[in-house]
C-alpha cells in the first residue's frame, strides 16, 4: 500500500483553533474601517487626529539617522527602561529596578497579553470589571483564563464590594483593571483600591492594571497607581505605553512593570512573541519620558476642553452623557432614540448620519448589557468636532 496515496479526507479535525473561534474581530477597529468606507467622522477608535509632539518625532528621526536600526535588547533599550523607571518613581513614588522589573513590548496590547500568558495556568480565573476594554476578553481566551465579570454601574461606575468579593476565590489568579477607565471615564479611588488589595492579598492574586490614560484627568481627579498602594507592589503588573500620553498610537511601544520573577516570565513570552519593540522609537520614548510637568498639565487641560466640547455636541444631539473624570471617551445612553439596540444605532449613525462610534455591547460579555450605550472618543481636533456637530444635528430624537 502506498502510504502517500490520498485516502478519504479526515473531516473530524477542526480546521481552525477553537480559541480563535471563540472571539470576533475587534468592533473598535471595525468601526474605523466602516468610518473610512462611508466617509464618516471617526469618533470610534481612540487615536488622536492631531500631530504628535515635535520633540518626540525629532528624537525618532535622529535615532534612525544615528543608525539605531537593529534589534534593541529584547526586553527594551536600557536608556528607555531607565527613563520609564525614573518617571514611575517621579510621578507615582514607586521605585522599580529597570534591569529586572520592566519589559518593553509592542504596545500595551502586547504587554497585557505577554503578562497574561506569563502567569495563567489552565483552570485559572481572572476577575474583570465590566464594561471592559474589549481586548481583555480575547486576552483571557488566548491565555486560557476564565473571566469572572464584576459590574461597574452607571452613572458613577462604582462596584459593589460584595459582588467583587464573590467573584474572588481559590482559582482567582488575577484581577484586571483599567484606570482611568476605557470606556467609562471612571478614575479608581484609594478606598476602592484598598478593597481590591484586601481581596488580592486574601486570595493571593495578582492585579494587572492598565494605566495608559494616566495623564488624562479632569475636574481635579487624581491618578493612583495600584502598585503604590501598600501591599500591592509585589503583586501588581502595571501596563502602560507611549501611545496615548505622547499621541503616537501607531508606534506600538508599551511596557509592563512587574516584580523580578514575574518579569522574567513576561520577558520570555515577549521575546518569543515579538522579539522586541521598534528600537529607534524606544530611543524617542526615552526623550519623551523626560518632558517637563508642563507637558502633562497642558495635555490634561487640552483634553478637558475637548471633553467639554464633545459633551456639548452629544447632549445637544439628544444623547445622555456620563461625564468622564479621566481617559478620552464619553459613554452615552441612547435610549431616547428608540433604536432596538446599540449595534443597529451605530450602523445607522455611521452610514446615514456619517459619524462613527463604538457600540456599547463590545464592552460587555452579554451584548444585552451594553445595548443602550454608545462610546464616543474626543481625542480629536476642532475641525473633526465641527464636522461631527453638523452631522449629528440631523439626528431626530
Ligand atoms: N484603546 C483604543 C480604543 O479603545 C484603541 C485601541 C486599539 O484599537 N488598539 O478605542
Amino acid at each position: 500500500m502506498n502510504p502517500a496515496r490520498p485516502g478519504p479526507a479526515v473531516t473530524t479535525k477542526p480546521k481552525l483553533s477553537a480559541k480563535a473561534e471563540r472571539f470576533t474581530e475587534s468592533v473598535i477597529r471595525e468601526m474605523t474601517r466602516l468610518a473610512l468606507k462611508y466617509g464618516a467622522v471617526n469618533l470610534s477608535q481612540g487615536f488622536p487626529d492631531f500631530p504628535a509632539p515635535a520633540e518626540i518625532k525629532e528624537a525618532a528621526k535622529q535615532a534612525i539617522d544615528a543608525d539605531l536600526n537593529q534589534y534593541a535588547i529584547t526586553w527594551g533599550a536600557k536608556r528607555f527602561r531607565d527613563a520609564i523607571a525614573q518617571k514611575f518613581e517621579r510621578t507615582q513614588g514607586v521605585a522599580v529596578d529597570p534591569e529586572r522589573e520592566i519589559t518593553v513590548c509592542c504596545g500595551s496590547t502586547e504587554a497585557m497579553m505577554s503578562s497574561m500568558m506569563a502567569i495563567i495556568n489552565p483552570g485559572d480565573e481572572v476577575v474583570v470589571f465590566e464594561p471592559f476594554y474589549e481586548n481583555y476578553g480575547p486576552d483571557a481566551i488566548l491565555s486560557g483564563a476564565t473571566p469572572r465579570f464584576v459590574k461597574l454601574r452607571a452613572p458613577d461606575w462604582t462596584f459593589d464590594p460584595d459582588e467583587l468579593a464573590a467573584a474572588f476565590g481559590p482559582a482567582t489568579k488575577a484581577i484586571i483593571l483599567n484606570t482611568p477607565n476605557n470606556p467609562t471615564g471612571k478614575v479608581f479611588e484609594r478606598a476602592e483600591f484598598e478593597c481590591i488589595r484586601d481581596l488580592c492579598v486574601r486570595w493571593n492574586a495578582f492585579a494587572i492594571t492598565d494605566e495608559i490614560y494616566e495623564h488624562m484627568l479632569y475636574d481635579g481627579a487624581r491618578h493612583i497607581s495600584l502598585a503604590s498602594v501598600e501591599g500591592m507592589r509585589e503583586r501588581t503588573i502595571t501596563i502602560n505605553a507611549l501611545s496615548k500620553t505622547y499621541s503616537v498610537t501607531g508606534w506600538r511601544v508599551g511596557w509592563a512593570i512587574a516584580p523580578p520573577d514575574v518579569t522574567s516570565a513576561i520577558r520570555k513570552v515577549h521575546d518569543f512573541l515579538t522579539v522586541g519593540a521598534a528600537a529607534p522609537l524606544q530611543e524617542a520614548g526615552a526623550v519623551a519620558m523626560h518632558f517637563s510637568e508642563e507637558y502633562y498639565a497642558t495635555l490634561a487641560r487640552e483634553y478637558a476642553a475637548r471633553r467639554d466640547r464633545l459633551m456639548g455636541i452629544l447632549t445637544g444631539a439628544g444623547f445622555r452623557c456620563f461625564k468622564p473624570r479621566g481617559a478620552y471617551y464619553i459613554m452615552t445612553d441612547i435610549s431616547a432614540f428608540g433604536f432596538p439596540d446599540d449595534v443597529s444605532f451605530a450602523r445607522y449613525l455611521v452610514k446615514d448620519i456619517g459619524v462613527a462610534a463604538v457600540p456599547g455591547s463590545s464592552f460587555y460579555q452579554d451584548p444585552a448589557d451594553g445595548s443602550t450605550h454608545l462610546r464616543f472618543t474626543f481625542c480629536k481636533t476642532e475641525k473633526t468636532f465641527q464636522a461631527a456637530a453638523e452631522r449629528l444635528a440631523k439626528l431626530k430624537f
